[in-house]
């Protein structure tokens, strides 16, 4: 028989701006641990610091979550709206005599702070009003929690195993302030504790809280939840993940083209393991993780694997996926789209034909939209190499050659192109690269035919001559 209750987690991000990398994977190990052992995956939103709080950033993280795929079973919960919990627990630990109204003035604070650097000791409360009596006039009080002075709190961490923290270190903290606001370890215990969390999961940045929240906990007559605390993930440069190290919010990343199962997958990753699989499904995911199993030592974020992720994930989507995409992501290259059969047609030729050369969706469209446009914009090193007094001959023969034809395809084009080489007597990429640039404003690019087979005549014909007047009419300005 399993006598422990069922598992309950939560993910309590701060909305005071994006949900970053770090964030997401914290969300991620809460929710896989969740689905693993069939318990709740419960979202609370930490809004009580009001200053940095924002609705946008509320709406950010949520959609965020929701392209994840990491769906919630309860919530999200709002700190600001659960303040009658607070009021209770305060007035509980004060009636008990394990809190205390605190009437320290500021200057009063400071001078402490001043004295305890003198003598050289970290600054601490000194605990003095633990003492005072009356009421001081005119002070509003704080409220402090009577921490325990003596021996350790030993945090049993699924993760780091045991940690011990000498109670020495911690001096009595405030749990509500003169407007009667929780602070921020005060308002975690109890909606952990009220919310019935079973598992505290998060990123060991709050290891140093854990001895303090136990402490409420056990003082709060509350059963203390297990740890869970993940290692930080670091940029390449082993430096602690940042802006600096490029994209690191979730909807960069949608923006930017990825697909959230790969944003999963390798988020996953970092941390845990299993064996040496790289790539895995979500239900391999919910199947295989356990909290335990996370390591000790914290992760690289390295984007050039998140990018090659990507690619698998692209290559797997479906060409109607895929031109589905790419077709809502055009607009916003500038390409008006008519809704037609042949631009269906076209829409998903061009994510057949750049399927295999794309990692990300962005990619893919901003490659496609050369197949859109009324007229192509040439990279300024290839306009230089490529599109000069010695290719016009040949951007002009292949146009007169097209014009002849009713079909481009690989079969009308290949002897044309050959017929090109052999009477110049050069190889195919001196014909290729011209005819490329032209046609798509770069040197990279699908098979030439069929760039030109997508493109069709008309345009095919029209980008050669714009391409060859546009070199005569340098040429003869000089
Ligand atoms: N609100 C905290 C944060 O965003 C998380 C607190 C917790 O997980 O205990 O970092």
């Amino acid at each position: 028989m399993n006598a422990s209750p069922p598992l309950r987690v939560r993910f309590a991000p701060s909305p005071t701006g994006h949900l970053h990398i770090g964030g997401a994977r914290t969300a991620l190990f809460n929710w896989l641990e969740a689905r693993h052992q069939g318990g709740s995956f419960i979202l609370r939103i930490e809004d009580t610091d009001a200053e940095r709080s924002t609705a946008e950033s509320i709406q950010a993280i949520l959609e965020s979550l929701r392209w994840l795929g990491l769906d919630w079973d309860e919530g999200p919960y709002l700190q600001t709206q659960r303040r009658a919990f607070y009021d209770e627990a305060a007035q509980r630990l004060l009636a008990a005599g394990k809190a205390y109204r605190c009437y320290c003035s500021k200057e009063e604070l400071e001078a402490m702070r001043e004295a305890a650097k003198a003598r050289g000791e970290k600054p601490r409360y000194d605990g003095r009003c633990r003492a005072r009596s009356a009421p001081v006039p005119g002070v509003p009080p704080v409220v402090r929690f009577k921490t325990e002075a003596a021996g350790d709190t030993v945090v049993h961490d699924l993760i780091l195993g045991e940690v011990r923290f000498n109670n020495a270190e911690l001096d009595d903290l405030v749990i509500q302030r003169s407007d009667g606001t929780p602070t921020y370890n005060f308002a975690v215990v109890v909606d952990d504790a009220t919310m019935g969390i079973t598992h505290v999961i998060r990123g060991n940045d709050h290891l140093n809280n854990t001895p303090r929240q136990i402490q409420l906990y056990q003082g709060l007559g509350y059963p203390v939840p297990r740890f869970a605390h993940a290692p930080l993930i670091l940029g390449t440069d082993k430096a602690r993940l940042s802006k600096r190290h490029g994209a690191t919010s979730v909807l960069a990343y949608r923006d930017l083209g990825y697909f959230p199962q790969a944003l999963v997958n390798y988020l996953a990753r970092l941390g845990w393991s299993h064996g040496d699989q790289e790539v895995f499904s979500l239900q391999d995911l919910i199947r295989l993780f356990s909290i335990q199993d996370v390591g000790k030592t914290a992760s690289a974020f390295n984007p050039e694997k998140l990018l090659w992720l990507n690619g698998l994930y692209l290559r797997q989507t479906s060409m109607e996926e895929l031109a589905r995409e790419v077709a809502r992501r055009l607009p916003a290259h500038g390409v008006i789209l008519n809704g037609s059969a042949a631009e269906a047609t076209k829409l998903r030729q061009a994510a057949a034909a750049l399927r295999e050369r794309s990692k990300t969706l962005e990619e893919m469209t901003t490659a496609a939209t050369i197949y859109f446009l009324d007229e192509v914009s040439y990279d300024a090193k290839a306009e230089r190499k490529f599109l000069v007094p010695e290719t016009v001959g040949i951007l002009e023969e292949v146009a007169a050659h097209v014009e002849r034809l009713d079909e481009l395809s690989e079969a009308t084009l290949t002897p044309i192109f050959n017929g090109i080489c052999e009477e110049r007597g050069v190889k195919m990429v001196a014909i290729a690269q011209p005819v490329r640039v032209a046609l798509t404003g770069s040197t990279v690019s699908p098979g030439i035919y069929e760039v030109m087979q997508m493109l069709g005549r008309e345009a095919v014909l029209r980008r050669l001559r714009r391409a060859a007047a546009l070199v005569g009419g340098r040429s003869s300005v000089q």
